[in-house]
């Protein structure tokens, strides 16, 4: 009996060794590259890459460590007092064991699942080796059979690292690599930024204090919470003293020595782009999504983990929006205004602009958040977080286009330009207004073209188009087919909101010109993205990117719509301000107390939303020299960006017809009639005969 019990023992534990070979050696495939410490020194920088229109090649646009984030430091020029101080608080029997401590793991193990508690948590059960597995893999804690699992993989890979290499090389990387805020790795690092010294420099003290940040780069940081830095230092000095690596003496001294911190801190040499930002911001978001990390651990593999981000920003686009925005051409005038703040105080503000291009893939390909040279990183960008009220650049999507597309109107259908309703008065309160009022303040009171309207942006036509659509139609077309959110459903299911742009809260830059990227993208609406993938280290995908796109509207729709906002840039709202060499259209835009002035600009490569106004709406004063000043940035950045791009035109699709309208009256135009344009519709959709003429 003993002997078949013995016998199904010896059975059960030989499949359970296998399962957990096979599982290890499935789990740890792509270690080789992920732990090799010889190549340490150059794969830890994470970098943002571009693809090169021309060769779809992709290429760097920026390395994300900066130069302080992390600088290698070799052993020999790390003082033996750093190394004490790791090696007495993390694992003092580093040069003893073989990547792992058997007793205090299973004493960790007593610790956690038992109610005993078989030695202080103020030193860690993980050697250095598994820590520094932890590092590098990235394979975070866990519990229950999850983090059991964790713990045998990192004991493996430990125990595999300590058979390939020295304790030194192991000694190096952990102390290249430790994580000390959340944008700095490594002793030097630290040392520079935390005390301003090279780490050669770091008294006992302040080498303890490094140390001590180790077990949680916030609760020990030294800037936020220095008692705590301080604690735990002393904790790592007693260490440190028992293990009588340090002298009587030079603990006491070590004990009274004042915390003294660099009072210049910062993360960062150089600035990053607002781009770059935005990819900063969205990777740490999905990661933090994808992954269930934390901000902290998020923004750590972002900066620290040699991770490849294939972005869609163009280089060549973008640097021409920060040239043109950095206002060096003075195309924003920058005048001050005196705000009275709610406590009573008086600030002096100048005016803000953002500008923001999509390409016809939907990748966002360039964007500034702000006039004049950017200084910080991660500061507001206004093209991505400002919600603005987008005047009348809102006609062509909340009324024209969907109106088109159901056929409520096609490019020459008239209506009579004259006010709709009397609606009360805010400026004269008790009395009426005639509603909508023109820009002009004036009616013709005649038949007028839509197309014409477009051009000239009349409002009563406008108001008119969206009385056929229905306010209900447009909210849900802007809303599922452009994906614009930040419509409020209470409010905003309305004429002025909808026809002329005066929404509760406003649409942001990005999501205007992605909206109207289908007047230059055959109709298909993609919701914005700013990289495809993220790779780590070794090439495995960590983050895709699944791009969105739904048919808005139908080609034809689409380019008819493009036509009609072509005449803008001819004789309309932006007359004789259309870009060089390419095809451009595009819709101005002033909200009617002139807080805000807006164009959105269309070419055959980009989708561009440019806006103007200040950060707290005010009124601009626009001098008589700076007329449209976000129409002329748009058509700057366009000029310098597209000079070297091959020559392209909008495709007209095969659905569309062109045929000479009477002017007069919208109608098809014969002989007599006084004054004919070309007018572009499909076949189901055309006007009839002029009759007048
Ligand atoms: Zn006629």
């Amino acid at each position: 009996m003993v002997g078949v019990l013995a016998c199904i023992g010896v059975i059960v534990g030989s499949i359970v060794a296998v399962a957990l070979s096979i599982y290890l050696v499935n789990v740890t495939k792509g270690d080789e590259e992920m732990l090799n410490l010889t190549n340490l020194k150059l794969s830890f920088t994470s970098v943002i890459y571009y693809q090169d229109a021309r060769t779809g090649e992709y290429k760097e646009y920026q390395r994300l460590d900066g130069s302080e984030n992390r600088i290698w430091v070799d052993l020999q020029d790390i003082p033996q007092h750093v190394i004490d101080a790791y090696i007495a608080v993390e694992d003092k029997d580093f040069y003893k064991h073989h990547g792992v401590n058997f007793v205090r793991t299973f004493a960790a193990m007593i610790n956690e699942y038992t109610p005993i508690k078989l030695f202080s948590s103020k030193q860690g059960a993980s050697t250095i080796t598994q820590q520094l597995v932890k590092n590098l893999t990235n394979d975070k804690d866990g519990s229950g059979i999850d983090g059991a699992f964790r713990k045998i993989r990192e004991i493996f890979r430990a125990i595999i690292l300590e058979k390939q290499y020295s304790k030194d090389v192991i000694l190096e990387a952990y102390l290249n690599t430790i994580r000390l805020s959340n944008t700095w790795a490594g002793v030097q690092a630290g040392a520079n930024n935390y005390f301003g010294k090279d780490v050669s420099e770091l008294t006992i003290a302040e080498a303890a204090s490094l140390a001590g940040i180790t077990k949680n780069p916030s609760v020990y940081n030294p800037y936020t919470n220095p008692e705590n830095n301080i604690e735990r230092r002393n904790d790592i000095l007693y260490f440190m003293h028992e293990q009588g690596k340090i002298t009587d003496e030079a603990y006491e001294q070590a004990l009274s020595e004042e915390l003294v911190l660099n009072s210049e801190i910062h993360e960062n040499s150089s600035v990053n782009s607002y781009f770059t930002d935005m990819v900063i911001d969205q990777v740490i978001e999905d990661l933090m999504e994808e992954y269930d990390m934390t901000e902290g651990e998020a923004t750590y593999m972002l900066y620290n983990q040699g991770l490849k981000i294939y972005s869609t920003v163009n280089p060549t686009l973008q640097r021409a929006m920060e040239d043109v925005m950095s206002n060096k051409d003075k195309i924003y005038p920058m005048t001050e205004k005196t705000i009275t703040n709610d406590d009573g105080t008086k600030t002096t503000v100048t005016p803000q602009a953002a500008m923001v291009s999509v390409d016809y893939n939907g990748g966002i390909a360039a964007v500034v958040g702000g006039i004049g040279e950017k200084t910080e990183d991660r500061i507001l960008n206004r093209a991505v977080d400002s919600l603005r009220q987008t005047g009348s650049t809102m006609k062509p999507i909340g009324a024209y286009a969907p109106a088109l597309e159901y056929k409520y109107i096609h490019f020459s259908k008239t209506f009579i330009d004259d006010y709709v309703w009397m609606k009360p008065d805010p400026e004269n309160p008790g009395q009426e207004m005639e509603w909508p009022r023109n820009y002009s303040r004036t009616y013709t009171k005649q038949p007028m073209t839509v197309a014409y309207a477009i051009s000239k942006s009349i409002n009563t036509i406008a108001v008119r188009t969206l009385m056929c659509l229905t306010p209900e139609t447009s909210y849900d077309f802007l809303t599922n087919s452009l994906n614009i959110t930040s419509l409020s459903p209470e409010k905003d299911v309305d004429y002025a909101p909808l026809a002329l742009g005066s929404m509760t809260y406003g649409i942001s830059p990005l999501e205007m010109a992605a909206a109207y990227a289908i007047f230059g993208n055959n109709g298909k609406y993609i919701t914005p993205y700013c990289y495809t993938t993220v790779e780590d280290s070794s090439g495995e995908v960590l983050l895709e990117t699944k791009i969105t796109s739904v048919q808005a509207i139908s080609p034809e729709t689409a380019y008819i719509m493009n036509r009609a906002l072509k005449q803008v840039l001819i004789d309309g709202t932006s007359g004789g301000l259309s870009p060089s060499r390419l095809d451009a259209v595009g819709k101005t835009g002033t909200t009617s107390d002139d807080k805000d002035h807006w164009f959105i600009g269309v070419t055959p490569y980009y989708s561009t939303a440019s806006w103007w106004g200040y950060d707290e709406p005010a009124v601009l004063r626009v001098p008589s020299y700076a007329t449209h000043p976000p129409t002329l940035a748009w058509r700057n950045v366009m000029n310098a960006a597209q000079k070297d791009l091959p020559s392209k035109s909008f495709t007209v699709p095969s659905g569309v017809v062109t045929a000479e309208y009477c002017t007069r009256t919208g109608n098809l135009a014969n002989a007599n009639c006084p004054e004919k344009r070309v007018g572009y519709y499909t076949e189901d959709n055309m006007p009839i005969a002029c009759q007048t003429h």
